[in-house]
């Protein structure tokens, strides 16, 4: 195992070297504790047998003495981590990228603060490092986090992803097959005209038709109340971009045209904007 950077070399590394240790030291971390759990085990059962034969005092330290020292080491590596972070915190910090990937959907998140991203799984992808947030919000699409990039247009967000996992990377490069969308589950039952999960403007995928239906009234309502009162629309586009998606995956479930369809969904407006603008 390489050396753990001192203090003084930290300090001299640039942002790239940072998080790039930080993220060879975290898959570090991720192989020593599954052998840590190994050991532990191993060792739990074999202190047994010899705590049954009566082991000397000696015998049981030696015994015992592995799984600690390895324990050590990952408290070590962990703390070296939060130097690599702190020291990224100290330098007033750049834009970094976290990707939580082991539950779907996947996100990628600018910090490990953001409430849908502490205490889960992550990867770090440095390679993304120091980048523009708006160009890590665009190449993310459907996987940039509401929370950590809220400012996200609507049509970004129905895009494919270009912020991979290294798994996926290596598979892209090895068959040339580039991952199309957030999910590596079956297209769901109910998906937008690519085929891909509906989703709401602050992430939420609509996983029924009449969810779908429901989204469409409540911004069609909003859009129809605007101009009727004669309200500009200027900064309402990403509610008609929605309307109009929606529309789309609604009218391709139904099989129907999309003039069909809106004309059909007329009264479910209706309801909407005496409900929540009348
Ligand atoms: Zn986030």
């Amino acid at each position: 195992m390489a050396r753990l950077p001192s203090a003084r070399q930290i300090a001299r590394m640039t942002p790239q070297e940072i998080d790039e240790t930080a993220t060879r030291l975290e898959a570090q971390v991720a192989e020593l504790s599954s052998e840590h759990g190994r050991t532990e085990q191993i060792f739990g059962q074999t202190t047994g047998v010899a705590a049954a034969w009566a082991a000397s005092d000696f015998q049981m330290q030696l015994l015992q003495g592995s799984p600690r020292e390895q324990a050590r080491k990952i408290d070590e590596v962990r703390a070296c981590i939060g130097e690599l972070d702190a020291e990224h915190d100290r330098r007033g910090g750049w834009t970094r990228v976290f990707l939580t990937a082991a539950e779907e959907p996947a996100l990628a998140h600018a910090s490990l603060t953001c409430p849908a991203a502490a205490g889960r799984e992550h990867v770090r992808l440095p390679e993304w490092s120091g980048r523009p947030v708006a160009e890590i919000a665009e190449a993310a699409g459907v996987r940039a986090c509401p929370t950590c990039y809220p400012g996200v247009p609507y049509h970004w967000r129905a895009r494919a992803t270009r912020i991979l996992t290294p798994a996926e990377r290596a598979r892209w490069q090895a068959t040339g097959v580039r991952p199309v969308a957030s999910t590596a589950s079956a297209t769901p039952a109910f998906a937008d005209v690519q085929g891909r999960p509906v989703l709401t403007l602050d992430g939420q995928v609509l996983r029924t038709v009449d969810a779908a239906v429901d989204e469409y009234a409540g911004a069609a309502a909003q859009l129809r109340w605007y101009r009727e009162n004669g309200r500009s629309v200027a900064g309402l586009e990403v509610q008609q971009a929605l309307c109009t998606y929606l529309l789309e995956a609604i009218a391709v479930h139904r099989g129907t045209e999309i003039e069909v369809q809106e004309h059909r969904l007329e009264r479910h407006v209706e309801a909407r904007l005496r409900r929540d603008w009348g």
